[in-house]
């Protein structure tokens, strides 16, 4: 864990895509607090059931949980010198806690990627957001709608959204997520570990910044793997 590069951003800020970009271009290892949800979620386990409940409130799971369940992961992986971690921490006692993790693996976090995203763009994203039921196909109200609202191009069913989407829940859940994050950027900030990346942008220009980021920092690295 010598290189630990962390990814934050809000939720529809796109660094799920560009965690996974990151991951291919330079072959690192790549691990999404929001996968690890979505799994438990998808498997109905203790945590599933648990994010679920708050989920559906649009709150955030509880630290603690939170937390152990990233951490437990961590613990079970053989984790390579070099890799990114999306989405966690989140909170400041969970950067204390994964700060903790990296050291005792006498690793250290070497950037903290923000990704910068104005909130009613998010709002757009998230709320816009459509998928078939029938064939999986994503659309985007507003950024890649359907020909004819609400319906499938490719097979005329009934386009679903998660129930987390809907725009209330959205707007409550940014807020949530704001107040609770913002203190986190900060505190990488005082580090001098935050660079700050306008990701208001189309994907390819977010994603050549973020690489240059990660060339520039692992260049003066000797033997990263
Ligand atoms: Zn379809």
């Amino acid at each position: 864990m010598k290189n630990t590069f962390l990814l934050f951003g809000l939720p529809g800020s796109g660094k799920g895509t560009q965690a996974q970009r990151l991951a291919e271009k330079f072959g690192l290892q790549h691990i999404s607090c929001g996968d690890l949800f979505r799994l438990h979620i998808k498997s109905n386990s203790e945590f599933g059931q648990k994010a679920t409940t708050y989920i559906s409130r649009g709150e955030l799971t509880p630290d603690k949980e939170t937390t152990m369940m990233f951490l437990e992961h961590l613990a079970q992986q053989a984790l390579s010198n070099t890799f990114v971690i999306e989405g966690f921490p989140r909170t400041l006692p969970q950067a204390a806690a994964i700060e903790s993790f990296i050291t005792a693996k006498d690793g250290y976090i070497k950037q903290a990627i923000f990704l910068d995203v104005e909130v009613e763009e998010l709002v757009k994203r998230i709320s816009g957001r459509r998928i078939c039921p029938i064939c999986g196909h994503i659309y985007n109200l507003y950024y890649f709608p359907p020909q004819q609202l609400e319906i499938c191009e490719i097979d005329g069913a009934l386009l679903e959204r998660r129930t987390d989407d809907k725009e209330q829940l959205v707007r409550h859940r940014l807020h949530t997520y704001l107040v609770t994050e913002s203190p986190v950027w900060e505190y990488f900030r005082t580090k001098s570990l935050l660079t700050k990346i306008d990701a208001m942008r189309p994907i390819e220009e977010v994603s050549s910044d973020i690489c240059q980021i990660l060339s520039d920092s692992l260049a003066s690295e000797v033997g990263y793997d």
